[in-house]
């Protein structure tokens, strides 16, 4: 952890004011990186709150550097984008992410949706409902096991596109969760598109419950009005039974974070899912 810290705080964070050469050096270890396939998925469960069963995996990157140890998302991914190399990285989770389906399916696991987060670079490409579906055909996965991550600040930036799109995903049976809900310049109209079928209570929310009256009203609304358009609800970063509580009490469909499980490594998911561990 110590030199992690000591490599994100001094070597990553200052890339703004970093010199050429600084950045030129992070964009050969980054291009390298996919070349000698550094990057790894890790899997965290989404719990369904009436149950408790596992019933999806989000897909996070980290990035396994050979000298720094393992780097984190927020770290390169806002570089990735400005090199502009966080749409072949957003491939390769797509491609990893298929193939672990595939995995999963022929060694008899529960069948679980597996939730792929989209750069807004990604999202808005024209080639992009292209390779989804080619990832998809490759793998055979089955519609209805693969859901996409989509931010509202995404969309928000593709404008009038952005209802093609979701279009074209629709009509090859995917389901999109509007990722970091309430945390951009939120938009209403993006529940009503096509494909979206969840969304997202951001952290930030679900942080002060159940304390913060403010954040109680926000979080309650939010429910409320994913009720009555028939979406269903997943809130992350729940971190204690309070907050476990009030959101199943308060009809919240799913729930991620640290209380039920961390991200886990492909064969930990596993074990966590074999019918002996459930005992
Ligand atoms: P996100 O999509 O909002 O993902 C949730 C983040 O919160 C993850 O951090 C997760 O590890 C963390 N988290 C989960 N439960 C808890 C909790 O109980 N408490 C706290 N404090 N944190 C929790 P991570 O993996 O570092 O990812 C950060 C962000 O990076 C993600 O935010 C997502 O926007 C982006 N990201 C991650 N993986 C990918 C990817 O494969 N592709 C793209 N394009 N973006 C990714
Ligand atoms: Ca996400
Ligand atoms: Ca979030
Ligand atoms: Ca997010």
């Amino acid at each position: 952890a110590k030199t992690e810290e000591r490599n994100t705080l001094r070597f990553y964070t200052p890339m703004m004011h970093a010199s050429t050469s600084r950045r030129l050096l992070l964009a050969t270890e980054l291009r390298q990186a996919l070349v000698r396939e550094e990057f790894r998925l890790v899997y965290q469960p989404s719990i369904e709150m009436r149950t408790g069963r596992i019933v999806a995996v989000e897909a996070l990157v980290r990035w396994q550097h050979p000298d720094r140890g393992e780097v984190l998302p927020s770290e390169f991914i806002p570089v990735a984008e400005s090199l502009g190399l966080i749409r072949r990285i957003d491939e390769w989770v797509m491609q990893t992410a298929c193939a672990q389906i595939e995995a999963w399916d022929l060694a008899g696991m529960p069948p679980v949706r597996v939730a792929v987060n989209v750069s807004a670079r990604g999202f808005g490409h024209t080639a992009f409902v292209d390779g989804v579906s080619r990832a998809m055909q490759q793998r055979r996965v089955p519609p209805g096991r693969l859901m996409l991550e989509i931010t509202e600040s995404a969309m928000l930036r593709m404008g009038d596109d952005t209802e093609r799109t979701m279009r074209a995903l629709h009509a090859l049976g995917l389901e999109v969760a509007v990722d970091d809900f309430g945390t951009g310049y939120s938009s209403m109209a993006y529940l009503k598109l096509p494909a979206v079928a969840y969304l997202k209570i951001d952290r930030s929310f679900v942080s002060g419950l159940p304390e913060s009256t403010d954040d109680v009203a926000i979080v309650e609304a939010m429910l409320a009005m994913s009720r009555s358009l028939g979406l269903k609800t997943i809130a992350e970063g729940i971190e204690t039974e309070a907050q476990h509580e009030f959101l199943m009490r308060a009809g919240c469909n799913e729930g991620q974070g640290y209380l039920y499980s961390y991200p886990l490594t492909a064969s930990a998911i596993e074990k966590l899912m074999s019918p002996r561990s459930l005992r």
